[in-house]
């Protein structure tokens, strides 16, 4: 069996201004050929399960490009084309090939697309002819579309917000595509598109309405006829008409199976569309509540500042807030500002320097903030995921300085990336358990690992580009009427 294997994973926030270049895809993953195995091979990822469900099987993987970049806005043209036409150039030299198996995001826009995915796959499909079956895997945050659902033959959503099934979602669609293969499954799939857009805020699957649907989708895969179900809760901040709620279910040849069941989720997420909405508290209100916990460490959780959302990275409102009240024991994992770094690092450990922190990227992550303190340690940055997120997966944050106001302990960092893991403070030198608290930019990931360890969370509606208040966003394109922009939709 030859398997072709290509991955362009990118989630696009149309508000964000930091344009997605190539220069953005190097610093995370931009690999060719032989390299993407090496790469990937063994982590928590969707390639890392596609590879080691293609060898357990003794497939022949034919790996073509893996290109990946931190969200932010638009996917510039050049870089788009260029992973483009690469794939199809090697689909071209491969030769014979019984199965393709794609690892994409569901929510990448490129310039002047609206849908990067569904015009991947449409490109991939025109390549390789109706012949060859196409497996995809998709993030939960995919904004579903016909052009996916047509392209392809499966589509694999991830079933866990934070992502920790991804490698199980790689094994899942390569295992499916070889009984496409084999012929012994014909995947049938029906669609729904709720008119729902859901904040990030309350998509979380460990309870709440997707912990919901999800219940109710894996009654359904009990059914044998059903190949697999998957809701996608969508990515609000790609303003695209295609954007929210989307609900997939593929059986083994049978339509009516199939339309019967899209329905039937598509109903039970817009009766309950009113749990969709999230509240946080207000930044005075939430940082007074950390210093009054008892025990450590209290996660202040920045929800709106995820750069895993495509937000700057760059929020000082909480930071202010600290200052202000004259916190002790914090930390603030991580602030994006390599301008920075770089006054951190020409000024050396153990100097005292005054900087402008932050509210550099734009002006919806508040003002930069002046401080005065001492570069307690610098580092390149490199550190490894011990998960359960991504674990084993290398990690890059580039130059990194610790700045130390005053027993704030400002991390800064200069590659963006959420902080959804604690070593991403513990390889700076700080132990995340000793202190009182930790103010972390992610709006759900950091659960999986920060849940273990806090003893209280505390989630922040602080300014910023994926806030799950969707007041702050002035929308032009999703289309209308949509919940909960529109408090008086119906359900069509
Ligand atoms: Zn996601």
């Amino acid at each position: 069996m030859r398997l072709f294997l290509a991955m362009m994973s990118h989630e696009t926030n149309t508000f964000s201004n930091v344009p997605t270049d190539r220069a953005q895809f190097e610093a995370r993953n931009l690999h060719y050929g032989g390299e993407v195995v090496e790469a990937f091979r063994g982590t928590g990822t969707c390639l890392g399960g596609m590879i080691d469900a293609a060898e357990r099987r003794g497939a022949v993987l034919m790996p073509s490009v893996a290109a990946a970049a931190s969200p932010a806005g638009l996917v510039t043209r050049d870089i788009y084309q260029h992973v483009k036409e690469r794939i199809l150039a090697d689909l071209h030299t491969s030769g014979r090939l019984d199965g393709i198996l794609l690892d994409l995001h569901g929510a990448m826009v490129p310039e002047g697309l609206d849908d990067g995915e569904g015009d991947l796959i449409a490109a991939v499909r025109r390549a390789v002819g109706p012949a060859v079956p196409i497996a995809v895997t998709l993030d939960l945050h995919g904004n579903l579309t016909s052009a996916m659902v047509e392209g392809a033959d499966l589509l694999h959503g991830y079933k866990t917000y934070p992502h920790v099934d991804m490698a199980e979602r790689g094994v899942e669609a390569t295992e499916r595509l070889a009984e496409i293969i084999a012929g012994r499954i014909r995947p049938t799939a029906a669609f729904r598109k709720p008119p729902i857009l859901p904040p990030l805020g309350n998509q979380g699957t460990a309870r709440g309405p997707m912990r919901r649907l999800y219940d109710l989708a894996d009654e359904m895969e009990r059914d044998p006829k059903v190949v697999s179900v998957s809701i996608f809760a969508g990515f609000p901040y790609a303003d695209i008409p295609d954007a929210g709620l989307g609900i997939y279910v593929v059986t083994n040849n049978d339509r009516a199976l199939a339309e019967r069941l899209a329905e039937r989720l598509a109903r039970v997420a817009w009766e309950h569309r009113h749990e969709f909405i999230h509240t946080a508290l207000p930044v005075p209100e939430a940082v007074a509540r950390a210093l009054a916990a008892d025990g450590r460490p209290i996660v202040l959780a920045d929800m709106a500042d995820n750069t895993g959302g495509g937000a700057a990275g760059d929020g000082t409102e909480i930071l202010r807030e600290l200052l202000r009240v004259r916190a002790r024991s914090t930390v603030v994992a991580c602030l994006w500002d390599p301008a920075a770094v770089a006054a951190c690092v020409k000024a050396g450990v153990g100097s005292r320097v005054t900087l402008d922190v932050g509210g550099k990227v734009d002006d919806r992550h508040g003002a930069p903030v002046t401080v005065t303190g001492i570069v307690r340690t610098l580092s390149d940055g490199r550190f490894v995921h011990k998960g359960p997120m991504m674990r084993g997966l290398p990690g890059r944050l580039g130059p990194t300085a610790v700045l130390d106001v005053d027993d704030v302990k400002v991390i800064l960092i200069s590659y963006r990336w959420q902080t959804l893991d604690p070593e991403m403070i513990r390889f700076t030198g700080i132990d995340p358990l000793s202190e009182k608290i930790l103010v972390v930019k992610s709006t759900i990931h950091y659960r999986a690992a920060f849940e273990p360890i806090a003893r209280e969370i505390i989630e922040v509606d602080a300014p910023g580009l994926s806030s799950s208040n969707l007041a702050r966003f002035e929308f032009k394109r999703v289309r209308r009427p949509i919940f909960p922009l529109d408090p008086e939709t119906t359900f069509p």
